[in-house]
C-alpha cells in the first residue's frame, strides 16, 4: 500500500491567531485563518506554518523580515471543511501511513490499558486519539467505522485502517456508519452505510452467498484467516455472535458491565449505542434505589442498569424504534421496564403536575445547543427539566443529569442545575461530577474532546 505513503508538497500559512491556538495545545485551524494555502489537495498531508512578522525599518526604508516563517508541524487538509487544518503532527512526517498505523496501534493498547468490564467500547476516536476524521467503535465481534474527512476517506487510507483493524481484531465484520450530511459538507462523493468487510464463513444449508461488498481489494488483507486475535485487549468472554444475514442486516449481542444489549448495526437509528455513558451507567446504579424514572432512555442503558436495584423503573423517549429495542434489551436481562413513548417535557410536567413521586431520576436530553448561538435557549431547556425532576424527587432522592452539548460548559450546566434547586426549594449535594467514559478521551488543550457531562446529586 505504498501509494497511501504521502510527501508533504502543500504547505499552509496560518493567522497569529490560528497558530497562537496550536500553541495553547488544540489541533484545529479555521479556515478564516489560513492566510495561504499552496499546493493543496482534498486531504493532503500539509505542511502547517505561522505567518511571517514583517516590521517596516524606518533606516534603510525597506521591510525587514524579523522573524522568518516558523513551522508549526504536520496536519491533513480539507479544501471544504470549515475546519481547514487537523494537525496531525508536532514533527515534520514523511510516511503518514506508517504514522496512522502506530496511531491505531497507540489507540487499542489505551483501550487494553483502561477499558474494562465491556466488549462494546469506542477503538478510535478522532482527535482524542489524534487520528482527526476517524471514528471506531468495537461491539463485541463487529467494528462499526466512521470516517468524516477528505484525509480519511481517501482509498489507501481506509486500506490502513482496515488493515490495522482486521489484525488487531479480527472481526466477523466491519460495517461503516455514514452521515450524509457529514459528506456533504467534507464534499465527498455520496456513500450509504452498509457492510464493508465481512470475514468468510461456512454457509450454512439453503443459505446464498452473498458478496462482500469490497474495498479496493485492500480489505481482504486479513479475510479468511481466522486466528485469534494476536491482541485482546479485553477478556470478555462472550462468544462469537454476530451475524450477517442475507439482507445485509448486521447484528449481535453486547455486555457493559454485565447488562446484555442487542447491537444492529445498520438498524432503525442507525446511532448505535451511546458507549460514551457506560461508566456513569455503573455510577448512577451506585446510588440507585425504590422507584427510578429514566428520561430520554433510548435503547434502556440506564434504566437497565438500573433496574437490579430498583423496585420499578420507567424509561421515558419519544423513539418508538428506541423503545422497542429497549423492550427487547429487557427481556435479554430477564427485567421488567416500563416504557412509555412521549416527549420528555410534556411527560414531565403532567408527571410532575399529578405528583407523581420517584427515588432516582435520570435526564439525559440530546444535545440542545448546536451552535454557541443558541446556548441560552438550550440553558432553559435544561433548567425546567431539571426543576420538573426535582420537583417530583423524594427527599433522599438522587438525581443524575447529563449534558452532551460541547457549547454547554461545565460550568453552565452547574450554574443552571443549581439555579433549578434554588427554584424547587431543594437542597443539591453533588455527589459526582462526571465526564464521558475512558474510552472516548477528554485531551487538555482540545475542549471539543470534553463534551459530556454528567452530574449526580443526593437531593433533599
Ligand atoms: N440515555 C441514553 C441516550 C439518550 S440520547 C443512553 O444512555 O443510551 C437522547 C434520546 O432522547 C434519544 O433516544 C432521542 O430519541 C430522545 N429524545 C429526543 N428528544 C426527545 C423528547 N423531546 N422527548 C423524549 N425523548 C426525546
Amino acid at each position: 500500500m505504498g501509494e497511501a505513503r504521502s510527501e508533504t508538497k502543500g504547505r499552509v500559512t496560518i493567522s497569529r491567531r490560528g497558530a497562537e491556538r496550536l500553541r495553547a495545545g488544540h489541533v484545529w485551524v479555521y479556515r478564516s485563518e489560513v492566510a495561504e494555502a499552496r499546493d493543496v489537495q482534498p486531504g493532503a498531508l500539509v505542511t502547517v506554518q505561522e505567518e511571517a512578522l514583517f516590521r517596516p525599518k524606518q533606516l534603510s526604508g525597506k521591510s525587514v523580515r524579523l522573524t522568518g516563517p516558523r513551522v508549526l508541524g504536520s496536519a491533513l487538509y480539507s479544501t471544504a471543511s470549515e475546519i481547514a487544518v487537523r494537525m496531525i503532527s508536532s514533527k515534520p512526517v514523511s510516511d503518514l501511513e506508517q504514522l496512522v498505523r502506530e496511531r491505531i496501534r497507540a489507540a487499542i493498547a489505551y483501550r487494553g490499558r483502561f477499558v474494562e468490564n465491556t466488549n462494546a467500547y469506542r477503538v478510535i476516536f478522532s482527535e482524542a486519539d489524534f487520528l482527526p476524521g476517524l471514528i471506531v467503535d468495537r461491539y463485541n465481534d463487529l467494528l462499526s467505522m466512521q470516517i468524516v474527512t477528505q484525509a480519511m476517506d481517501a482509498e489507501a487510507m481506509r486500506g490502513v485502517v482496515v488493515s490495522e483493524l482486521l489484525e488487531a481484531f479480527n472481526p466477523v465484520a466491519i460495517v461503516e456508519r455514514v452521515d450524509p450530511r457529514v459528506r456533504r459538507l467534507e464534499q465527498l462523493a455520496e456513500k450509504e452505510s452498509g457492510v464493508i468487510y465481512e470475514r468468510t464463513r461456512t454457509l450454512l444449508a439453503g443459505e446464498t452467498p452473498v458478496a462482500p461488498e469490497s474495498d479496493g481489494g485492500s480489505t481482504s488483507a486479513g479475510a479468511g484467516r481466522g486466528r485469534p486475535s494476536p491482541h485482546n485487549p479485553l477478556k470478555d468472554g462472550v462468544g462469537t455472535a454476530a451475524h450477517v444475514n442475507t439482507k445485509r442486516q448486521v447484528t449481535t449481542e453486547v455486555q457493559m458491565n454485565g447488562v446484555r444489549f442487542v447491537y444492529e448495526a445498520l438498524g432503525g437509528q442507525k446511532t448505535g449505542a451511546f458507549l460514551d455513558q457506560r461508566e456513569n451507567y455503573t455510577a448512577a446504579a451506585q446510588y440507585a434505589r425504590g422507584e427510578a424514572l429514566d428520561v430520554f432512555c433510548y435503547q434502556g442503558g440506564f434504566a437497565l442498569h438500573l433496574a437490579h436495584k430498583c423496585s420499578r423503573v420507567t424509561g421515558v423517549d419519544s423513539s418508538r424504534p428506541a423503545l422497542e429495542m429497549a423492550e427487547q434489551n429487557a427481556l435479554l436481562n430477564g427485567r421488567e421496564i416500563e416504557w412509555i413513548e412521549a416527549n420528555a417535557f410534556d411527560l414531565l410536567r403532567d408527571y410532575a403536575d399529578a405528583g407523581r413521586q420517584y427515588d432516582g431520576v435520570v435526564l439525559d436530553p440530546p444535545a440542545f445547543a448546536k451552535s454557541r448561538q443558541n446556548l441560552q435557549t438550550a440553558l432553559r431547556g435544561y433548567k425546567e427539566l431539571n426543576l420538573r425532576a426535582l420537583k417530583m424527587l423524594r427527599p433522599g432522592g438522587t438525581l443524575v443529569t447529563c449534558s452532551c452539548s460541547y457549547h454547554v460548559s461545565a460550568a453552565d450546566l452547574l450554574e443552571t442545575v443549581t439555579a433549578a434547586g434554588v427554584d424547587s426549594h431543594r437542597n443539591l449535594r453533588l455527589l459526582e461530577n462526571r465526564g464521558a467514559a475512558k474510552d472516548h478521551p477528554s485531551v487538555l488543550g482540545i475542549p471539543e474532546t470534553a463534551y459530556l457531562k454528567c452530574l449526580i446529586l443526593l437531593v433533599t
